[in-house]
């Protein structure tokens, strides 16, 4: 006799930004499937829990914890829904699920995992302010948690080089405070003064603020946890409007040289 067939499944599911609004139908849906949440509590709050779903909200683990935690609870046959603000693939829970279940007991991979995703805050930064990102772009954690920052100095020159806009998240924290300031000196040798800087704090909140900065006047000063910065690129372009915010925006052609 086989052992029985592994009932439960993973919701990882994103939640966007930060406005209702920019929760997807697909990612409500998920929810309501689910019987345990776990994940940063904030999260959890935006969605209305019904009685019968638990959240496990003191849950302040750390990732990988957090989705073993998950995969087990799934391994006794619940629906587990791992909730992340903005796409849960984008430096955020996905992933630490995928690495739980490679390396974890083989049941695990019987289960159901779904990945739901969300709008991931540089997009939403760049549908306020334009369309910084219409041309080709990368996205970079500043965080050198997980990396060694070595590695983050080699891939900010090479992009810069290589003329990609940049978005970054995890810019600055209270216990990382310099990096953002080191990442703009790297720019400042690599691009032109004037390229565009974006600091866009908590996009789709009630706090939002937006701000457009040249490169050469940039301040980590201006970003917190809660901003998704977006460095242009030399092609990167600002159109002033009278009454009217500045939009920034980066031409869908580049130049051969560019
Ligand atoms: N999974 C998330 C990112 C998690 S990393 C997503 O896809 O958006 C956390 C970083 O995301 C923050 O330090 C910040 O840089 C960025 N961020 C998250 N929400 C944001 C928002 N509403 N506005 C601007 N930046 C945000």
């Amino acid at each position: 006799m086989g052992s029985p067939p592994v009932s439960g499944k993973v919701l990882v599911i994103g939640l966007g930004p930060g406005s209702d609004a920019q929760v997807t139908p697909e990612a409500l849906a998920a929810a309501g499937e689910a019987s345990d949440f776990l994940g940063y509590k904030p999260y959890i709050d935006r969605l209305s829990l019904r009685p019968d779903q638990t959240a496990h909200a003191s849950d302040n683990r750390e990732e990988l914890a957090r989705a073993r935690h998950a995969l087990e609870l799934a391994a006794e046959g619940k629906t587990v829904a791992v909730v992340s603000g903005g796409d849960p693939g984008v430096f955020a829970m996905a992933a630490a699920v995928c690495e739980a279940i490679e390396h974890g007991p083989a049941a695990w991979r019987e289960l159901e995992l779904r990945v739901v995703p969300g709008v991931t805050a540089m997009l939403a930064v760049a549908a306020r302010i334009g369309a910084p990102l219409g041309h080709d772009f990368c996205a970079i954690s500043l965080s050198d948690n997980l990396k060694p920052w070595e590695l983050i100095e080699r891939r900010l020159r090479l992009a810069a080089q290589a003329g990609f806009v940049m978005a970054f998240y995890n810019p600055i924290s209270r216990a990382r405070t310099w990096q953002l300031g080191r990442a703009f000196e790297i720019l400042r040798e690599e691009l032109p003064a004037s390229v565009p800087v974006v600091f866009g704090r908590a996009a789709g909140r009630a706090d939002e603020r937006m701000a457009v900065t040249p490169l050469g006047e940039a301040r980590a000063e201006q970003a917190d946890m809660a901003t998704c910065v977006i460095v242009g690129s030399p092609e990167t372009r600002i159109i002033e409007r009278p009454g009217l915010d500045a939009l920034v925006y980066s031409p869908r052609f580049a130049r051969p040289s560019a």
